[in-house]
């Protein structure tokens, strides 16, 4: 986490999950990534459904990039199958043109597998909207994020957030990073609502793609975290104006601070050591940001 603050660069924002009408999306790929770029948005992965009804398509937004604005090259990929009899649903950001399509035995954790070995940032989707367990979530070795804020989740059936599964991923030692993401069809007000910071030198699809996978980033809503540092036991945030900020990890009784415009806060990170916390920024509409973990020894 604290190598996000401490790198060269400049936060760049972007959407990992959208939907176009090349599978179950309202809007032409480029119409998608117009209203983002119009919308302040430095990069967008139009995440397509892997799916044959769709024709697999991997949707090429190359020639919607601009200056200012890029696109990394994704999809949202399914196979079988969940122990609740669910298709898998897994983002697979940065795969090269020509990703051969699913094979007819191939289970999620192998499709995972594939997407991470031709260069991809894999992140396991909305775990609430689709009741994925636990022990479904830990066969996927492959991943590098789980989904902590889906909005379309949140806006169509109060499933928006992945942060129980997240945590408990965490517990159970595996290291891996936040994603907030809007996840938009645009047939109802699901865009918007939830993105990643990533810090990079520059906004090319390599440079933010290297950044992804190396954690990189943060999650937001709105929230804008500009520094974590780590002195001796004492962890320093500061953050736009925020209401509450909160450090959690492995424990009940977690650290918070609360004031009204609050840009600074800091805590002992004693109690988590050994373990993980990371930090949440909540401002006064109740909107939040989310770093990713520290690990400590
Ligand atoms: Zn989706």
């Amino acid at each position: 986490m604290l190598d996000t603050f401490s790198a060269p660069g400049r936060f760049w924002r972007g959407n990992l999950h959208a939907h176009s009408s090349q599978s179950d999306g309202l809007l032409a790929p480029d119409d998608v990534c117009t209203r983002y770029r119009l919308a302040g948005y430095d990069f967008i992965s139009v995440t397509d459904h892997f799916l044959p009804a769709y024709g697999y398509p991997l949707t090429d937004t190359r020639p919607y990039r601009a200056k200012g604005f890029t696109t990394l090259l994704g999809a949202e990929m399914h196979a079988p199958r969940t122990s609740r009899d669910e298709q898998w649903h897994l983002l697979a950001i940065g795969l090269p043109e020509g990703f051969p399509a699913t094979g007819p035995a191939e289970t999620g954790i192998e499709l995972a597998r594939r997407c991470k070995e031709a260069g991809a940032f894999v992140a396991i989707a909305h775990p609430h909207w689709y009741q994925l367990r636990l022990e479904d979530a830990l066969t996927i070795d492959a991943a590098h994020a789980v989904e902590v804020y889906n909005h379309t989740g949140a806006i169509n059936c109060d499933r928006g957030d992945g942060l129980v599964m997240y945590d408990a991923l965490l517990s159970e030692g595996r290291r891996l990073s936040a994603i907030a993401v809007d996840d938009g069809h645009w047939m109802t007000p699901d865009f918007f609502g939830g993105w990643v910071m990533v810090k990079a030198e520059a906004d090319g699809p390599e440079q933010l793609l290297e950044a992804l996978k190396a954690g990189r980033f943060y999650a937001s809503q709105g929230p804008e975290i500009h520094d974590v540092r780590l002195t001796g036991d004492t962890l320093e945030i500061s953050c736009s104006p925020a209401e509450t900020v909160i450090l959690v990890g492995p424990v009940s009784m977690n650290s918070r601070e609360h004031g009204r415009g609050l840009r600074h806060a800091s805590f002992s990170v004693e109690k988590y050591r050994g373990a993980w916390c990371r930090a949440v920024v909540v401002d006064a509409t109740g909107k939040r940001a989310w770093s990713n973990p520290l690990w400590l020894e």
